[in-house]
Parts: structure tokens; C-alpha cells; sequence
């Protein structure tokens, strides 16, 4: 059962606040019922844990913003490319940036045209979208 597909139930956290989640599986264990349910929380609350990948995770991003930008190095010409590729919310990236699709950046990196930033280590073409 698929985020979509699963049904909506309120949530009441400890504390008392409610949070809307949906219901992915119901199991009865010594007569209690226990309720599979994934929940929306901003993520300032959720922390991440050493050893575990979140690199296939499905990632959103609002409003269609790029998920990659070419950073044009002095030397770089119409043909003669000097390009680096870096995630959009890369701190080194700086100077003249275009915005890229997965595919655009996947093709530029592919053609050599651009190396990939050592910062951020930009990985475009993986599932990550
Ligand atoms: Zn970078």
C-alpha cells in the first residue's frame, strides 16, 4: 500500500498534539491493537541516524526549483566547456549559475563538459530526483 493509497487517520502524539497521518497495517498483539501509521512532521523535528542510507529516499522539492546548477569557470566557452556541477543548495557554489534538469546535468557530466563539485559531490541520474 502506497503513501497515496493508505487510508487518513488523526494521530494523537504524546502530549497531546494531533497530526494527520495515513494507516499502512493494523495488528493484534496479546489483545492490543497496534496501528502501523506514517505521520508529516517538518523535519527540524526528525534527526538522522549514523550508519543508514537516505540517498533513494523520494525528495519533493517546492515550486519546481532545480535540483542542480552548472557554475561556469573563467575559462569556460561556448566550445570549450569548463563547467561544475553542484546541488542547488551547494554552499561552494558561486560566480555564473545556470539552473539544470537531472538529465541536463547527468548529459554535461557524461560529456565532460563538467566535473563533478568535491563538496557536495552531486550524483545526477541516480534515483534521486
Ligand atoms: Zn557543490
Amino acid at each position: 500500500m502506497n503513501e497515496q493509497s493508505a487510508p487518513r487517520v488523526a494521530v494523537t502524539l504524546p502530549g497531546g498534539r494531533a497530526v494527520a497521518g495515513r494507516l499502512h497495517a493494523r495488528r493484534q498483539d496479546a489483545g492490543q491493537w497496534l496501528y502501523e501509521v506514517s505521520i508529516e512532521v517538518p523535519a527540524a523535528a526528525v534527526r538522522p541516524v549514523d550508519g543508514e542510507d537516505y540517498g533513494q529516499v523520494p525528495t519533493e522539492r517546492a515550486g519546481g526549483r532545480p535540483e542542480w546548477v552548472l557554475q561556469a569557470l573563467p575559462q569556460d566557452t561556448p566550445d570549450q566547456r569548463a563547467l561544475v556541477l553542484h546541488s542547488a543548495d551547494c554552499w561552494a557554489a558561486q560566480g555564473r549559475l545556470t539552473p539544470a534538469s537531472s538529465s541536463e546535468a547527468a548529459i554535461f557530466v557524461q560529456h565532460g563538459w563538467a566535473t563533478a563539485c568535491d563538496v557536495c559531490k552531486p550524483t545526477p541520474g541516480s534515483s534521486r530526483r
